[in-house]
């Protein structure tokens, strides 16, 4: 950050909507922020908690508890006043960064955070009445001086952030993310993706969740600028590739499905992006054509997690790929990525012995390296469960090739076992999304008397699709083998999403397994 200022006070750092910020203006605010918070008694190692879209002030946050060595614990701002509360309540956060289009949500949860000292109100809606104080943000940052306060040293293995994972497959808990994993992090990410002073990051993905906020530091600490949207909204991310020269940006799979499949896209000139990166979640491959098409640009695939801050994999295909003959292009784009910069991955049995390179095995990825989380906040038996030997477990399956390259084929948790048979919900889910008629879909395992549990596919299709369910179950039998095809179809008006935008099929899955027990997950 003081980087950035000394050598480009001018340059354009941020902007969101109307607003612009230079380097400058932006260096001040933090600094206004860090003394406002330091006057409340965040000081080194306290956490505080923030609920926020994407808007300027997140970005202030993160850099004014860098600053002061505070905890920032960024929450989902989809979840409800209770699921908030308890992540208030288990990071021990002492103050609350709100965004009034948040208000009921926060007013609901602080009834039961008794730790809250404060709340910090930004955005221009009503403010709730509450028990504790409330301020204004900028009313706070007005009354401030805009020279850093003197500032703690920081070691490497200070806490620096909280994030609590999407809950895509279970209660969240709270990643321990430190001063030297985040910074690690993002100087790979530097190197890797040759970020630069040309770039223009635009945040799409929510800041709350790591997909996206790892490019805060990244982008600043080369002179690149942040364009913020506050919430997602395909087309306006489309028009703003286009008027704002956006250059480079990572989105969620299904954000990036909903935008190649939006009727403007084709409308804008996309002519500044370089490239598009998506992680989080698997994405088909066929949306990977898609984006080459309708962009033009590099496409950069990630695999990463909260508990890897979160980068473990990354391939980058140039974006000739449209030139390459159809199998050829399949063959690369289901190639999840080879080992980031820093990291040690292996691919295991359940026994722990490593599966050997260019083996077909199936085996659950293991990761070690500077960018792994210490462990979950408070939980030690979750941490003793996820790091075993100084090796993370993820709970991914994977195949590794000779070069090196990873191929996921699923969460443990959404592998379907019928008749003894293995099934990939991901691969499954591939060749749907090559059907004409389908949007979007979500393949889950469903209790079954006679094959353990069956396939089933939940498809949300394009307003013009006739659905046929016999067709789209022989399609999939023309190009997998028969067991994997889904043996029933749920056709729906939208999959439940996480807070992050994952498919979210704990909740397709629990509908069938009530009061009935599955392997696993
Ligand atoms: P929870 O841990 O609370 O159940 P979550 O695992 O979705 O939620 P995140 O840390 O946001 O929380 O997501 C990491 C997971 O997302 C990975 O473990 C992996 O299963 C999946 N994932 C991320 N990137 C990819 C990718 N490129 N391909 C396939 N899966 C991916
Ligand atoms: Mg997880």
């Amino acid at each position: 950050m003081s980087k950035a200022l000394d050598l480009w006070p001018d340059r354009k750092a941020i902007r969101q909507q109307e607003k612009t910020f230079t380097y400058r203006e932006f260096g001040e605010r933090v600094a206004r922020l860090a003394r406002a918070l330091l006057a409340k008694g965040v000081v080194q190692g306290k956490a505080i908690s923030i609920i926020a879209p994407n808007v300027h002030e997140f970005l202030e946050a993160y850099y004014a508890c860098a600053a002061l060595g505070a905890v920032l614990n960024p929450i989902n701002f989809r979840l409800s006043a209770r699921e908030a509360a308890f992540i208030i309540n288990d990071s021990e956060a002492v103050l609350l960064l709100a965004h009034t289009d948040f208000k009921d949500t926060v007013a609901g949860a602080l009834d039961d955070s008794p730790l809250i000292k404060g709340v910090v109100w930004m955005g221009q809606a009503k403010r709730p009445e509450l028990e504790v104080p409330a301020f204004d943000y900028e009313g706070l940052l007005a009354a401030e001086s805009p020279e850093m306060p003197p500032l703690p040293d920081l070691r490497s293995n200070d806490l620096a952030h909280l994030y609590y994972t999407s809950g895509t497959t279970g209660r969240p808990k709270g990643v321990m993310l430190t001063q030297g994993n985040v910074t690690f992090h993002a100087l790979a990410a530097i190197a890797e993706l040759k970020l630069a002073d040309r770039d223009t990051w635009i945040h799409v993905a929510p800041l709350f969740h790591l997909a996206d906020a790892w490019a805060t530091f990244a982008l600043t600490w080369v002179g690149g600028a942040h364009v913020l949207t506050p919430y997602f909204e395909p087309g306006l991310v489309l028009e703003a590739f286009d008027k704002e020269k956006i250059t480079i940006t990572n989105l969620i799979p299904t954000m990036l499905n909903l935008m190649v499949n939006h009727p403007k896209v084709g409308d804008y000139d996309y002519s500044s992006l370089r490239a598009i990166l998506s992680g989080g979640a698997p994405i088909a491959p066929e949306t990977v054509r898609r984006i080459v098409e309708a962009f033009g640009c590099d496409y950069i695939q990630t695999y990463g997690m909260t508990e890897t801050s979160p980068y473990l994999t990354v391939s980058i295909l140039k974006n000739h790929l449209k030139d390459l003959e159809p199998q050829k292009q399949l063959e690369i784009v289901s190639r999840t990525g080879r080992a980031f910069i820093g990291v040690e991955l292996k691919v295991v049995r359940p026994d722990g012995s490593a599966i050997a390179a260019d083996n077909q095995e199936v085996g659950e990825i293991i990761v070690k390296g500077p960018i792994v989380t210490p462990g979950y906040w408070n939980r030690p038996q979750a941490t003793e469960e996820a790091l075993r030997d100084g090796w993370l477990y993820t709970g991914d399956l994977a195949v590794i090739d000779r070069e090196g390259y990873v191929n996921i084929v699923d969460r443990a948790k959404d592998m379907i076992v019928t008749g003894g048979e293995n099934v990939y919900s991901t691969e499954v889910e591939y060749v749907l999304y090559e059907h004409p008629d389908v949007l979007e879909c979500a393949v889950i395992g469903v209790p079954d008397e006679t094959w353990g549990e069956a396939v089933k596919a939940v498809i949300v299709t394009r307003p013009d699709g006739k659905p046929d369910e016999n067709e789209i179950i022989e399609f999939v039998k023309q190009r997998l083998a028969r067991f994997k095809a889904p043996k029933s179809i749920d056709f729906v008006r939208e999959i439940p999403k996480t807070g992050s935008g994952k498919l979210y099929k704990k909740a397709l899955k629990d509908k069938y397994w009530q009061g009935k027990k599955r392997r696993i997950g």
